[in-house]
């Protein structure tokens, strides 16, 4: 049912239910509105949240990335895992622009003789993030619904209440099957990839948006708006926008395509990591929702180029945008591929701040999210030859 509908549906059923739930008939009426009101960046947001694609299965996010990267790239090319490479320029410095398509998931692992699943995790997980919680099975007849179980309370005894007892060994999926036929008559195999079911959500109304994937779907989000804003402006460089696949898995997709570029200055956009809810030291994490991007100083898998963050901080202020800091220990992600590729790139990571990165549920700031396209496009125009030149330059200074 379009949320339309059902408003209508609901605004009918008040005048009839009389003055109480005509409350809520204008309570839902106020939501409809609210969702007509959506612009065209919620609907992209919500589309890429939504789509599957945990590594290894990005199909649908790249088939949306290629339908709106294709009218707004010069060259439209893939490396040989399934990244996607769109170009816009053919003269200056090569400058890589890069956000990841896959989101955290697991595939089917076994089916049990009574129509249980088990599943590979594919992806950093928590072990608490993975029970009681509904998944859906992308099998051979279309989306399968299910839940990880969770053991009944009524069966623990008190001594272990506190605990975490289901760890990912002990997790399983119930779909409804009495037997392994009957899941395997849903059109479940094997291999089938497995995503959580944790739709997008305006949170009441606010700026702050819930839902799956965020990491990195959000990444994607703006480099198909950095994409559209540059597509008929003049920039100093060539511009190649991968979106690429099997990150999550060891930044595999970043790789492949930054062989095929072979980029003289890398920019990687991910999700962050915020300090804003409770319980998070302060030496554990830096930024908060709402507060603007965050450049990455520090994480596991690189250390960033120091004149490139100088010159991201510069442009931020130049352009009144409030840039925060990021150092995260455990934390790996496709610029430390970038940076590596074809005898070294001076790469940066522009991240936008993220609630709950690897569960079934995020949340990311509107705000931060406008501010990060502003930033990245003003500094795109600053990457000409000369400053990619001094980028590039370790000479000492005399
Ligand atoms: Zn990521």
């Amino acid at each position: 049912m379009s949320p339309t509908r059902k408003c209508q549906g609901e605004r009918l059923r008040s005048v009839i239910l009389g003055r109480t739930v005509a409350v809520l008939g204008i309570y839902l009426f106020g939501l409809c509105g609210f969702a007509k009101a959506q612009d065209q960046t919620v609907q992209l947001l919500q589309l890429l949240s939504n789509a599957p694609g945990p590594p290894g299965f990005e199909e649908p996010v790249r088939k949306i990335m290629v339908e709106r990267m294709t009218p707004l790239a010069e060259h439209l090319a893939y490396d040989g895992l399934g990244s996607v490479i769109a170009t816009q320029g053919s003269t200056g410095p090569r400058v890589m622009i890069d956000a990841h398509m896959d989101e955290l998931g697991a595939m089917v692992r076994r089916i049990t003789p009574d129509g249980y699943l088990t599943m590979q995790m594919l992806g950093g997980w928590l072990d608490e993030a993975l029970v009681d919680q509904r998944r859906i099975i992308l099998g051979s007849k279309g989306p399968v619904r299910a839940t990880s179980g969770l053991r009944d309370a009524h069966l623990v005894p008190s001594e272990d209440r506190g605990k975490l007892i289901n760890t990912r060994d002990a997790i399983f999926l119930d779909v409804g099957a009495k037997n392994a036929e009957e899941a395997a008559q849903m059109g479940i195999r094997r291999g089938d990839p497995v995503i959580p079911d944790a739709p997008f959500e305006i949170l009441n109304g606010s700026q702050n948006y819930l839902g799956k994937a965020w990491d990195d779907r959000v990444g994607c989000a703006i480099i198909l708006e950095v994409m559209r804003r540059l597509a008929h402006a003049v920039h100093p460089n060539q511009l190649f926008y991968t979106a690429t696949v099997q990150e999550e898995i060891g930044l595999r997709g970043a790789h492949t395509a930054a062989e095929v570029v072979k980029p003289d200055v890398g920019i990687a956009l991910e999700a962050g990591v915020t300090r804003d809810v409770p319980g998070v030291k302060p030496d554990e994490a830096q930024e908060v929702l709402g507060g603007g991007p965050g450049i990455l100083l520090f994480n596991i898998s690189q250390l960033p180029n120091r004149k490139f963050v100088a010159l991201a901080r510069q442009t931020a202020r130049e352009k009144s945008i409030p840039l925060q800091d990021e150092l995260i220990l455990i934390y790996g992600d496709d610029g430390a591929e970038i940076q590596k590729s074809d005898g070294g790139a001076p790469t940066i990571t522009l991240v936008i701040p993220t609630r709950y990165t690897h569960g079934h549920n995020g949340v990311i700031n509107r705000t931060d999210y406008d501010r990060t396209v502003e930033l990245l496009v003003a500094l795109i125009q600053k990457l000409d030859a000369t400053e990619v030149k001094h980028l590039r330059d370790f000479s000492p200074e005399p």
